[in-house]
């Protein structure tokens, strides 16, 4: 259904998710702000665009895989933005995968919704929009097993879904425009209270002296059980191939993290929700 592919933010992630839509058969076309990034592309015989309107005059679907709001706002509706083609739209689809805050997410879709396509795509009169955060980092990114949490319409989800299989080896719809956000967010959210608990109680269990690879058997046979505890353990040592075994190099950056939990506070306050621990974790 969808044979032409814009790719937005080729970094950490998007690269490599691009690369994987490349090898799964589609014709993609890609813009960067870096143009070092865009060579990369374009020495692998990749078509390369100078702004997201001629990405999205030159696609079916375009994917965005960018740093932060401002930058998805910009690439959606700045000067060379994808919405500003004269309000008539060549791609009927667009799939946001950056993490960013909800309530960004459903304006964007508004504005989607309120453009019109050029012509008609297989009985298809109006372009859509999907938020569809990911979860994984960049060795998920390679290896194509990200987990997508897709929020928007149902119809617009379904056809995207082997866009998704290509890059990914979960999808979950998670309802309407903002749903895949809000999704990360909260996941984001949850990781972080849970890994500063699996810390802080490893940290008071090796100072009242027992032995942190035994607290680890026991929490993961026990109601403390997580993935901060099985499989991204916080303590040197424990479990190979984490970054807390190399001296705390690669992984989730703390800087994203805080950026996550930037979100889910802003969150909190826009709706009104108490989320205590949300501001401790934020500030810790
Ligand atoms: P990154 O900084 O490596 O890549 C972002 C890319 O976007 C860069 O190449 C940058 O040049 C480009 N860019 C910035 N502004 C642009 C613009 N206006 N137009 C075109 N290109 C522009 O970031 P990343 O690590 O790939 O993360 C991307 C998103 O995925 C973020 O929202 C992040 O929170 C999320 N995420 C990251 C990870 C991870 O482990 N890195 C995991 C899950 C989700």
């Amino acid at each position: 259904q969808f044979e032409r592919i814009g790719f937005i933010g080729l970094g950490n992630m998007g690269s490599r998710m691009a690369d994987n839509l490349i090898k799964a058969g589609y014709s993609v076309v890609v813009h960067d702000v870096n143009h070092d990034v865009m060579k990369k592309f374009s020495d692998k015989g990749i078509l390369t665009k100078n702004s997201p309107l001629e990405v999205a005059e030159a696609s079916d679907a375009v994917i965005t895989m960018l740093p932060s709001s401002a930058h998805v706002i910009d690439v959606y509706t700045g000067p060379k933005g994808m919405l500003n083609g004269g309000n008539l739209l060549r791609s009927w689809l667009f799939i946001d995968s950056s993490t960013i805050d909800p309530q960004t997410s459903r304006r964007l879709s508004a504005a989607v919704s309120n453009s019109n396509l050029n012509g008609d795509r297989g009985g298809c009169t109006s372009p859509a929009m999907l938020d569809a955060p990911v979860s994984g980092g960049v060795l998920s990114a390679e290896t194509g097993s990200l987990t997508f949490m897709v929020g928007g319409s149902e119809e617009a989800y379904k056809s995207a879904k082997p866009l998704f299989l290509s890059m990914g080896k979960n999808v979950i719809y998670c309802g309407g425009p903002g749903n895949g956000s809000t999704a990360k967010i909260c996941n984001n959210l949850s990781m972080a209270v849970c890994m500063l608990g699996v810390s802080e109680a490893f940290a008071l269990g090796q100072s009242l002296g027992i032995a942190a690879s035994t607290l680890t058997k026991i929490f993961n046979s026990s109601s403390a059980r997580c993935w901060s505890s099985d499989t991204y353990n916080p303590v040197p040592g424990v479990m190979g191939g984490v970054p807390a075994s190399r001296n705390y190099d690669g992984g989730f950056a703390t800087k994203l993290m805080a950026k996550d939990l930037n979100l889910a506070a802003a969150s909190a306050k826009e709706v009104g929700a108490k989320s205590p621990t949300t501001f401790v974790a934020k500030e810790m």
